[in-house]
């Protein structure tokens, strides 16, 4: 049987502060880079960097280039924001949307449905995240990743949403905020949760979509995340900073 690559997101959120750090770490990854089989590494830099990153990478094809973010209006007077055609022409094939960063500075369900349908629109792969804020004994945290699911799809054919990749992120377990990490049981109770969501939603026809974890990842925890965690890939904040870190990562992947 074919193998599936796991995909593995570094989200580089606010950082570097300059072009010439995001060109130093992007140095970084291939100083230490070897083929990955398993793998698909994708790099999401800040938009202003998108450019100096994807010269860097242009020795390297096999590191894919991702944005944080997009704005849904395809064209029109809209100060400061940022389009699909902008970004494809940097070369940008995945795109991170609904964020629970993005989401707490006003990204509504509603939002993130119009981006999804802009992003799937333009034939870029979406990279959809969900995840409750808190954790409760009576289950409610489900109720709540499966309403962001039905918003997130609403009125967008299912044949179009069959490139879609989803990201668990419960928001608890995400950034330096965060009260700890997600255990392996939590992780794979969602994934089991979300692929069941999923093979109703697209019935007979169910596919594979990728789900990630997302949410303090770090060398040594990747590894339990990927075996045990019943996800197929990673999305990682602060580690992917790292690119002694980001390719340990990758390499436990290429493992696995
Ligand atoms: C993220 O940015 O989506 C994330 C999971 O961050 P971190 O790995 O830093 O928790």
């Amino acid at each position: 049987m074919k193998k599936v690559k796991k995909l593995i997101v570094g989200n580089w959120k606010m950082s570097p502060a300059s072009s010439v750090e995001s060109v130093k770490i992007v140095k970084g990854i291939l100083k230490n880079y070897t083929r990955f089989k398993n793998v698909v590494p994708v790099i999401c830099p800040p938009y202003i960097f998108l450019d100096s990153v994807k010269k860097e990478l242009k020795i390297k094809k096999s590191i894919i280039l991702g944005a944080q973010d997009v704005f849904w209006e395809t064209e029109g007077s809209f100060t400061g924001e940022v389009s699909l055609d902008m970004l494809k022409s940097l070369g940008v094939s995945h795109i991170i949307i609904g964020h629970s960063e993005r989401r707490a500075l006003g990204d509504t369900d509603e939002i993130v449905n119009n981006k999804l349908k802009t992003v799937l629109k333009y034939g870029i792969t979406p990279i959809l995240c969900i995840g409750e804020k808190d954790r409760d004994e009576s289950g409610v945290y489900m109720q709540i990743v499966s309403n962001q699911l039905n918003e997130a799809f609403k009125n967008i054919p299912k044949l179009s949403l069959q490139n879609i990749v989803i990201a668990y992120e419960p928001v608890w377990a995400i950034g330096k905020n965060a009260t700890r990490e997600a255990t392996q049981a939590e992780t794979l109770e969602m994934s089991i949760f979300i692929k069941r969501y999923l093979s109703d939603f697209f019935g007979k026809n169910s596919i594979e979509i990728p789900i990630l974890y997302g949410g303090s990842v770090n060398t040594k925890n990747a590894e339990v995340f990927l075996r045990e965690g019943g996800v197929g890939g990673l999305l990682i904040g602060r580690d992917s900073l790292d690119p002694k870190k980001f390719i340990e990562i990758l390499k436990i992947a290429e493992n696995i």
